[in-house]
């Protein structure tokens, strides 16, 4: 696959992009709205030495810019903003399709029977890197590939993804175990009878997907994942070090019965 990859030559903007080109990149991340406007500043600096650690790579030709750097480098930080990048430390590359991208796929079945095909994806992460992303994909509001992906590399920070993250100090496992698992056992019930899902159904493929899923929802729709489950945004609230659902009911609505 490298040798149809180019390498990112450009690194970090090397001028501090004034704040007007901060705030056009920002108008298009619904994900920062619910952020209080004191933390816009950190977080601007975190991308920037986010942009500096990583190496970035377009696929297939594709031309990176600074204002998709500084796109993906803003989403990718807002999980890490309390964390901490160090939670990034363990890989380095990020490789980036203009849009959807097909890997093969080799499945076992339960009768041992090898099926291989095409999988269209629009993001993936590697144990120990890299993380490949769909620059153009065309999410459904409430989706968030980037912190999808991000996600799953904090999830793999200690062994395999499976919608267990080294926690921080003082939450509990038993809570942060008991939290998802009952959601994610909900979750594939609703799925199984054909009900509706708070959550993309695709969550219900693994805990792993769940917890990235759930992550997507926590900082694009944080009050309708608190509706859904609360324990489980609770335990996101307490691990992210943030308080989504109260930046998203701060922010103002659009009146639902607007004068004739
Ligand atoms: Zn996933």
């Amino acid at each position: 696959m490298l040798d149809r990859i180019q390498l990112w030559l450009g690194g970090a903007p090397a001028e501090e992009p004034p704040t007007a080109r901060w705030e056009a990149i920002e108008r298009d991340l619904p994900c920062l709205d619910c952020l209080p406007a004191e933390a816009r500043p950190r977080l601007r600096r975190m991308a920037r030495d986010f942009i500096a650690q990583k190496q970035f790579y377009g696929a297939h030709g594709f031309a990176l810019d600074d204002d998709i750097l500084l796109s993906i480098a803003l989403q990718a930080c807002l999980p890490v903003l309390n964390l901490g990048l160090e939670r990034y430390r363990h890989w380095i590359g990020i490789v980036v399709y203009d849009g959807d991208f097909v890997v093969e796929r080799e499945v076992v079945d339960e009768d041992g029977i090898v099926h291989s095909g095409p999988d269209i994806l629009q993001g993936e992460a590697w144990h120990g890197g890299p993380v490949i992303l769909a620059w153009d994909a065309a999410a459904p509001p409430g989706c968030n590939v980037v912190i999808h992906e991000f996600a799953h590399t904090l999830d793999m920070a200690n062994g395999e993804a499976d919608g267990f993250p080294p926690l921080r100090a003082g939450m509990s496992r038993d809570a942060w175990s008991n939290a998802f698992s009952r959601a994610y056992d909900d979750l594939c019930r609703r799925v199984d009878h054909d009900l509706d899902t708070a959550l993309d159904p695709y969550a219900s493929e693994h805990p792993a997907e769940f917890f990235a899923v759930a992550s997507e929802a926590f900082f694009e729709t944080p009050l309708d994942l608190r509706e859904a489950y609360p324990a489980v945004y609770a335990q996101l609230a307490a691990f992210y070090g943030l308080d989504t659902a109260a930046g998203e009911a701060a922010l103002p609505r659009a009146d639902p019965h607007p004068a004739p």
